[in-house]
């Protein structure tokens, strides 16, 4: 799949939000890249498995008066790997989806235990 049809399928996730989170969407920039890096892949990929997507900032639940100067929130999806655990356009489209999801619920500060409590 080639790169801007991938962003769109990451701008279509982002769109199909319940209007009460997109408008709390605050400060994030979500990027699409191949792959992640061997540093971030050992750093963040658990048990070996492909690092779909990353979540770098400061969740919103702990940001305080001092924010103001933070640089924005980074969503990373990673093409490669979300098209290597995929074996079509409509799996890519539904793990992207998951991925986009997981991601931004990071950045309402929930962490991966609640999320994996919650099916995502
Ligand atoms: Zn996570």
């Amino acid at each position: 799949m080639d790169r801007p049809r991938f962003e769109r399928l990451v701008a279509e996730a982002i769109e199909s939000l319940p209007d009460d989170f997109k408008e709390k969407l605050d400060n994030v920039a979500v990027v699409v890249e191949d792959l992640p890096s061997p540093a971030e892949a050992r750093r963040y990929g658990r048990g070996g498995g492909r690092l779909l997507g990353l979540y770098q900032g400061h969740p919103l639940t702990r940001r305080d008066s001092r924010y103001g100067m933070a640089f924005p929130d980074k969503i990373t999806i990673y093409q490669h790997n979300v098209e290597a655990i995929c074996g079509s356009d409509a799996e890519v489209r539904e793990e992207v989806r998951r991925t986009v999801l997981h991601e931004i619920a990071h950045h309402f500060g929930l962490d991966d235990s609640r999320l994996h409590e919650l099916g995502y």
